[in-house]
């Protein structure tokens, strides 16, 4: 059985859910605690993580009480404790404390930890078999096929919290699996959608800051702008939904309200659509298998008057490229592509390396890992992990000349 719920697969949702969010200081974590904020008397919090963010993880423990909180970074617990002391918030500390706080018994987990560091956070939820709100792309990318085969060995219950596969996870309940044609992610284009590849090249952070349509943290929105971050849901969809990458294509959409499609064989396209604010598919995870009450903007078609779409363009963004090159390769191919792109986006923040080196970066570790034929299946966590680390060594070693290099 997948572990990515059927439509006719609704378990009852009990009347007040203990809820755990990794990454409560992040992004995602924000939305997320803004949807419990509004239905105080529904939910109750079990756990909080944060990485360094010591003083919004304390505000945040205070004001929901939650029973355990707890900071990555191993240096931080007495400040951490100092914050909470008073309260009845239990502290901890290190990445022990962040899969401890994942462990905790809560119903439902919104994993949105950011980069590869969620992997092992989210399988300790996966694995006591909680319902899992994934937000951490990271963890399919970097170790799909073992992720979601440990959650459907758990009974564990994947609700995608990315607004495209939240999109397509409910419009795929119109039909069946053997009905499927094509799943059709939709992508913004980014801030760079119009821009000649040579100004691509040279853009300056601010520039690739500058998201036209979303809001979200820093690392998803340069992925956006280099349409890496498509990359990585083109490999988040095989792996939640069990396509082919022939299944998957992308659909450039600049005005991001049709979030996802689902072609069936009798030429039926199913979409969802909202106004683009994660709050919406953090909603319908949170409420599911019923619907809650979504704080964002009712939205208004008459006003926007007009939807339009463009085919990608592989050239000018060469990540989405790569991507699909990585599901073809397999055997932790999608692995190395994830690693690579978060040290090229290191490099880039850091004003080591130009915007157009990131995808010549995770092109450049791609053919080196290839090389190496290292190349077997992940068959557990370590595996991914070891390939991880792999990656980002051959990414660091391959940066310097990758940086002189021009366009
Ligand atoms: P942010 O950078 O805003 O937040 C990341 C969160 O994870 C923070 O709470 C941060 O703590 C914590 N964190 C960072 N590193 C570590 C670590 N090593 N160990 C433990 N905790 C850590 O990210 P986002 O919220 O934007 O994204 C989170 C995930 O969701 C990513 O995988 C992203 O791809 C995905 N996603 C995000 C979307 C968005 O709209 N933002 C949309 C769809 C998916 P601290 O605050 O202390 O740094």
């Amino acid at each position: 059985m997948s572990a990515v719920p059927l439509r006719n697969n609704k378990a009852a949702a009990s009347a007040v859910r203990a809820v755990t969010v990794l990454g409560a200081t992040g992004s995602i974590g924000d939305s997320t605690m803004d949807l419990l904020r509004a239905s105080r008397d529904r939910y109750q919090v079990e756990a909080l993580t944060a990485n360094t963010n010591v003083l919004g993880l304390a505000t945040l423990a205070k004001e929901f009480g939650a029973r355990f909180a707890a900071v990555a970074d191993p240096d931080r617990l007495t400040e951490l404790k100092d914050a909470l002391a008073g309260t009845r918030t239990e502290c901890g500390a290190g990445e022990s404390a962040i899969i401890e706080a994942a462990a905790r018994p809560a119903d439902w987990v919104m994993a949105a930890v950011s980069g590869a560091a969620g992997l092992k956070p989210a399988l300790a939820a996966v694995d006591r078999g909680a319902t899992v709100a994934l937000a951490n792309k990271e963890c399919l990318v970097c170790a799909g096929d073992f992720f979601m085969q440990r959650a459907a060995k758990a009974g564990a219950c994947i609700l995608p919290a990315d607004s495209e596969h939240n999109a397509l996870f409910q419009a795929l309940g119109s039909g069946n699996r053997e009905e499927l044609v094509r799943v059709i992610i939709t992508a913004s284009g980014g801030p760079f959608r119009t821009w000649a590849s040579a100004d691509i090249e040279q853009a300056t952070l601010a520039q690739a800051l500058k998201h036209p349509n979303w809001s979200m943290g820093q690392k998803i929105t340069i992925d956006s702008a280099s349409m890496m971050n498509k990359g990585l849901e083109v490999i988040e969809a095989y792996y939640l939904f069990a396509l082919t990458p022939e299944e998957i294509d992308v659909l450039v959409h600049p005005q991001s309200i049709i979030h996802g499609m689902v072609e069936f064989s009798d030429r039926s396209v199913v979409a969802q659509l909202g106004a683009p604010d994660m709050r919406t598919p953090i909603a319908h995870c949170l409420g599911w298998p019923d619907r809650i009450v979504g704080p964002a903007a009712k939205l208004d078609l008459a006003r926007i008057g007009q939807l339009t779409f463009e085919e990608p363009d592989f050239g000018r963004f060469p990540g989405l490229r790569l991507a699909y090159d990585a599901l073809r390769t397999g055997r932790g191919a999608t692995t190395v592509y994830n690693a690579a792109n978060e040290v090229a986006v290191a490099a880039f923040i850091a004003g080591k390396i130009r915007f157009g080196a990131i995808a010549r970066l995770v092109e450049a570790t791609m053919e080196a890992w290839v090389r190496s034929g290292n190349l077997a299946p992940l068959t557990s966590a370590d595996d991914a992990i070891a390939v991880d680390h792999d990656a980002r060594n051959k990414a660091a070693t391959l940066l310097p000349q990758i940086a002189l290099k021009a366009s």
